[in-house]
């Protein structure tokens, strides 16, 4: 190789430094390469001489470019370092950092370029990487559910990912620059106090910083968002901070269903009053509190007097409803400092604390005694209901939660007991009588699988003449060795359940034993059969009645029904509808106990009924009391425009009788012509009648 010129030489050393070294002519033409070049581009120098430099170049185009930019006449004569790509003699093609400077003869002539190349790959993929991290980064940042917003070290906002925009209400345009803030206002939910921003804190201490509970978050736009989470500070190499970012999302949907829970856990869905599980811990409440000052405090348990009867009957959106009004009235009367619950079906309880003496506690359960009667109007159609209520006091009846529920649901049981729509509070001998009353229930329950009941029946009779023309089946127990009547029973059957099970033996035995008399051709009469609100309006009583009377080969136009005016308290379809369908059978109705109670002559104008039974208490002190005689001979005045049938009952003496007959009553029943006698007896009386006909 020939030496180069001086200046060549002059120019190389000064550049020559590790990288690749060309020099070339005006023409680009390879004058001479170093060693790094053989290095880098895989070429013996020799190899490359008087060779343009295109071949080094991955594309013709940065070949050409690179000619206008440089190598022209009029180029600068130092190039400042520009990124190319080359390619090696073995094809692969590099990232190269260029520089270059044009070199000058004595006379100052452009004879031809210094250029240095440096591969650049690494550091080309390591601002590649990066950058594609960077992507990465706000792609992510975009489209992750949480908001994020980024600030400056001294809390200006820097970046705010579209979560974020939405939730604060600021464009991430308008808010770069503010301080935090500004844009991400914050208060406690429940005291809508504002709160440390956690950037704040951030910023000073360093540390991740978590946002307080209950953190509601005032957007720009007026929007409430609850919020969660937390802060971290931004650190630099050196661990100085450098910013803090937020991360935060919105819970407010999770904070409701929280609420909806702990919600739900203490208060009752339907009426919206505290539920047992609150209740308890308010009487707790109530009775350490009762103890600490020596006050007084009550509990009154309260239920709704055959309330079943209510949603069997009108159907359980219509209960609902009932209970809902109640509650509303209940709750209405008790004191805001007092807690009325609902802690069953039809139960409710009232908490009182702080009582001056115990009638208040007396006066205010009367008041929601009051307030229940009120009839209940539901849609067009009416409803009266009545309560019984139980009251435990403290420190009296007990000191203990427990003790004193039980103490108020015995005096509810007394009240039930004795015939409902009472109150009543809880004494000693009351517990000895209800642990009585618990044991006859379950007394009963064993004496429906043993069968201990038996019926008597009693005449019912023509007053002309006596003549007898009907039998009543009355219902007995044998229990104990004493034979119970069933008004000492029949309240507890009820409460136990137990009244359907036990009127369809009644039906079927009465069936049964007046279809014996009819085969045996001794009786001529018609059959009652008592049957109780429960019974009559319980799921398939229509369907049983009409197998019943098939089964047994009874004639239907000679069987009765007795129903209560209880039976009649709701002017529903449901009851018109079994009423109705039991006539059609040829099935008798008649209302037992007619003129006490919920009795309203408006009943007999919407219900088909044939025959109306004085209630025994009119007649009783009737020849002193001519107010009762007054009663009866509307009452039979009615009937009779009304084309109903009157059964007079508890006739005990022939005055009775007389006055009875006097006035245009045709039936009657009573002790005076006889009281309830057992089957084999019956016979007896249409013999001694001496008529084998049915009663017109
Ligand atoms: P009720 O249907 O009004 O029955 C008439 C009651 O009056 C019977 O009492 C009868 O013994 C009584 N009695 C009859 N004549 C006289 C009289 O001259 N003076 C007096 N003071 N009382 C008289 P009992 O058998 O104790 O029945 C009481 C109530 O029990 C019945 O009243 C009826 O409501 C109910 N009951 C009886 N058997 C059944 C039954 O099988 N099912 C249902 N659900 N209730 C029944
Ligand atoms: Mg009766
Ligand atoms: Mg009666």
């Amino acid at each position: 190789m020939k030496p180069l010129p001086s200046e060549f030489e002059h120019q190389f050393i000064l550049q020559a430094m590790g990288e690749a070294i060309i020099a070339v002519d005006l023409d680009r033409r390879i004058l001479w390469t170093n060693g790094a070049f053989t290095r880098l581009f895989g070429y013996d120098g020799e190899e490359v001489l008087g060779k343009t430099t295109e071949f080094l170049y991955a594309c013709r185009e940065d070949f050409e470019e690179q000619g206008r930019l440089r190598y022209s006449p009029s180029s600068p004569s130092v190039h400042p370092p520009y990124e190319v790509r080359y390619v090696r003699k073995n094809s692969r093609v590099f990232w190269g950092e260029a520089w270059g400077a044009a070199v000058c003869d004595m006379e100052d002539r452009r004879i031809g370029f210094m250029v240095a190349i440096r591969d650049i790959s690494v550091r080309k993929q390591l601002i590649h990487d990066l950058h594609m991290e960077k992507e990465q980064w706000f792609v992510t940042l975009r489209s992750i559910g949480d908001a994020v917003i980024t600030t400056d070290g001294e809390g200006r906002v820097v970046y705010m990912n579209p979560v974020a925009e939405r939730l604060t209400g600021w464009n991430l345009s308008v808010a770069s620059g503010k301080t935090v803030s500004t844009v991400f206002v914050i208060v406690n939910e429940y005291t809508r106090k504002s709160t440390e921003c956690p950037v704040t804190r951030c910023l000073r201490e360093g540390t991740i910083v978590g946002l307080a509970n209950h953190t509601l978050l005032l957007s720009r736009s007026g929007e409430e968002y609850s919020i969660e989470d937390s802060a971290a500070p931004i650190l630099d190499d050196d661990g100085r901070v450098r910013g803090a970012v937020i991360v935060f999302h919105d819970v407010t949907e999770k904070r409701k269903l929280e609420q909806r829970i702990a919600y739900q856990a203490n208060y009752d869905a339907l009426t919206g009053l505290p539920n047992r599980h609150l209740f308890q811990d308010r009487l707790t409440q109530a009775i350490a509190r009762a103890q600490r000052e020596g006050t007084l405090a009550a509990l009154l348990y309260i239920d709704v007097d055959d309330f079943k009867n209510i949603n069997d009957r009108m159907g359980h959106p219509f209960g609902d409803r009932i209970l809902i009004e109640l509650g509303r009235r209940l709750k209405s009367i008790v004191r805001e400092t007092d807690t009325i619950a609902r802690i069953g079906g039809d139960e409710f309880a009232v908490v009182l604390s702080d009582l001056p003496d115990k009638e208040e506690a007396l006066d205010l359960g009367r008041r929601l005694m009051f307030e229940a009667a009120i009839p209940f109007r539901i849609d067009s159609t009416r409803a009266d209901l009545t309560v019984s209520i139980g009251v435990a006091l403290c420190p009296m009846d007990g000191s203990r939660a427990t003790t004193l529920v039980r103490n108020a649901d015995i005096a509810l049981y007394q009240v039930k007991r004795a015939g409902r729509n009472n109150i009543r509070f809880f004494s000693r001998e009351m517990n000895r009588s209800v642990q009585n009353s618990l044991r006859i229930e379950s007394d009963l329950r064993e004496a429906l699988e043993k069968n201990s009941f038996f019926l008597l029946y009693q005449p019912i009779v023509h007053l002309e003449g006596a003549r007898t023309v009907g039998v009543e089946a009355l219902l007995r127990w044998r229990h104990k060795g004493k034979v119970r009547p069933p008004e000492g029973f029949i309240p507890l059957a009820e409460e136990a359940g137990l009244i359907v099970p036990l009127g369809q033996w009644v039906l079927r035995e009465s069936l049964r034993q007046g279809a014996e008399w009819v085969r045996r051709g001794i009786f001529p009469g018609r059959l009652t059969v008592n049957v109780g609100v429960r019974q009559i309006h319980a799921e398939g009583f229509v369907e049983f009645l009409e197998a019943e009377i098939v089964e047994s080969g009874f004639p239907a136009d000679r069987l009765e029904l007795e129903i209560t005016e209880r039976t009649l308290m709701f002017r529903d379809r449901h009851t018109l509808s079994t009423l109705t369908r039991i006539r059609e059978m040829g099935v008798k109705v008649s209302i037992d106990d007619f003129g006490i109670g919920y009795s309203s002559l408006t009943y007999l104008r919407h219900f088909p009924v044939d025959i109306l039974k004085i209630d025994r208490s009119f007649l009783k002190d009737m020849m002193d009391n001519h107010h009762d005689q007054a009663i009866v001979r509307a009452i039979l005045a009615m009937a009779r425009s009304l084309s109903i049938d009157v059964v007079a009952e508890g006739v005990e003496c022939v005055e009775q009788a007389l006055f009875l007959q006097e006035n245009g009553c045709r039936h009657a029943q009573g002790f005076f012509f006889s009281g309830p006698i057992p089957p084999e007896d019956v016979c007896r009386f249409f013999s001694n009648s001496g008529q084998d006909r049915a009663p017109e």
